[in-house]
């Protein structure tokens, strides 16, 4: 539909980065047109308004989406971070990256019991950094109401890894 053809347009397919063999989709030129941005957070705002108690970013290209979001839902951004970035307390997820892991933290005092937490993230390919945000959020004591993607990666099969919970990703390639 419409909404989906403005922003598969601004999205920039570059081939063998970061590495050889990889197609990266790059964001940046999305991000950089306001009507498409602000269709996406207008859109992704109507989905979700009433239904969730928080918006979990994933650093760091999560953050950008998840900040204007919570904003227009009226409730709080939680930021999942990096190793080593957040001051603690913290807890943290290992998990398996296609080479070599990654970790993710988050401060479990910047979410109550039983908020519904809705994660976001610009892409999912593998899931796996999104099952390790939902360890950490579930962790916490908090409640995981939903995943939502700018764009999945069907191939990586990434959903495979996230039945258990509704996930949305606007666009699908
Ligand atoms: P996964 O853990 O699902 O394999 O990888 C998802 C993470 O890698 C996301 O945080 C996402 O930002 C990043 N990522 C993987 N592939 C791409 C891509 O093609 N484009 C962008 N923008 N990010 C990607």
């Amino acid at each position: 539909e419409e909404l989906t053809q403005l922003l598969d347009s601004h999205v920039r397919e570059v081939p063998d980065f970061p590495e050889p063999g990889v197609l990266f989709r790059d964001i940046t030129p999305l991000l950089a047109d306001g009507p498409a941005f602000a269709a996406l957070v207008d859109a992704l705002a109507e989905r979700y308004r009433g239904k969730v108690d928080a918006v979990a970013g994933l650093e760091s290209r999560g953050f950008i989406l998840a900040a204007p979001l919570a904003h227009a839902l009226g409730v709080g951004m939680i930021t999942i971070r990096k190793a080593g970035r957040l001051p603690g307390p913290v807890t943290g997820v290992d998990y398996t990256l296609e080479y070599g892991t990654a970790r993710l933290e988050l401060r479990p005092e910047t979410v109550t019991a039983d908020q519904r937490v809705l994660i976001i993230d610009d892409v999912l390919a593998t899931g796996g950094t999104a099952r390790a945000a939902i360890e950490l959020i579930e962790g916490a004591g908090a409640r995981v109401a939903g995943l939502t993607m700018l764009l999945e990666l069907d191939e990586l099969r990434g959903r495979e890894q996230l039945t258990d919970y509704p996930l949305d990703s606007i666009l699908r390639y």
